[in-house]
């Protein structure tokens, strides 16, 4: 029987928020951001074990956190590498996984991911073999080139990258071995590589409230979500 495992990447030094701390580790109404993240999971009776990329310096932390909720699903506790595939190859070959299992891959900065959105990906990867979580762009979206305005692509086709993103486990395995044959080291999300091995890759809805704290005013946001009792811990999302 296949299982399904969510991947939480929380290797990365989240340095633009300007403080000592990696940012999944701030407080956040009485747990730390991970928390509740990894809560999201725990609660989801589709997810059947948790792998936590940590930064190499928090894994004992990450332990004290995790054993601290008592029984739970985390199977593995592995560190982050330099880049964020790295960080995810660690996670992809942390456990034995079967060709036929999912993975879910999430960012640990975003502890607000609906569960519609958890579970839509679950199915879409289980049915096309690779998902990803979309909200469509409000703003326009502009490349730029030093100072210069280069290119303003149609906004229609354009749609924030969110995370779950969700793949059985023989198509992301072979889509970041073909990214280490060909040194793909800049992705900021697993679907491009997927992409570039060749897959399909399917659109899920994703949501606003799904935001990734990154900056300051992104923290206070989610501070304030907390304390007005907008969002849940190991439940819905705003
Ligand atoms: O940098 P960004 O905010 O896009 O990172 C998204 C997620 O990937 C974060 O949860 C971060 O901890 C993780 N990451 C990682 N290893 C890295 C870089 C980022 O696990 N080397």
């Amino acid at each position: 029987m296949p299982q399904t495992c969510a991947i939480i990447l929380a290797g990365g030094a989240g340095t633009r928020m300007g403080k000592g701390t990696p940012k999944q580790f701030l407080p956040l109404g009485g747990h730390a951001i991970i928390e509740w993240t990894v809560a999201l999971f725990e609660h989801n009776e589709n997810v059947d074990t948790i792998v936590m990329v940590s930064p190499p310096d928090y894994m004992e932390k990450i332990r004290e956190l995790v054993e601290m909720r008592g029984p739970n699903k985390v199977s593995a506790i592995v560190p982050g590498g330099p880049t964020r595939r790295d960080s995810s190859w660690n996670g992809l070959t942390a456990a034995d996984f079967g060709d036929g299992d999912i993975v879910l891959i999430h960012d640990a900065a975003r502890p607000f991911a609906a569960r519609a959105t958890i579970d839509g990906c679950i199915e879409a990867a289980k049915q096309f073999g690779a998902a990803g979580a979309y909200v469509k762009a409000v703003d326009t979206i502009s490349e730029i080139s030093g100072d210069e305005v280069v290119a303003i692509p149609p906004r229609d086709s354009l749609y924030y990258t969110q995370t779950p993103q969700a793949f059985r486990y023989d198509v992301i395995r072979l889509a970041h071995e073909k990214a280490r044959t060909s040194g793909i080291s800049t992705a900021t999300d697993d679907v491009s590589l997927a992409i570039a091995a060749g897959f399909r890759v399917v659109r899920v809805e994703g949501s606003y409230g799904n935001i990734k704290i990154t900056t300051q005013s992104d923290y206070d946001y989610a501070c304030y979500l907390v304390e007005k009792g907008l969002v849940l811990f190991g439940g819905a999302g705003p």
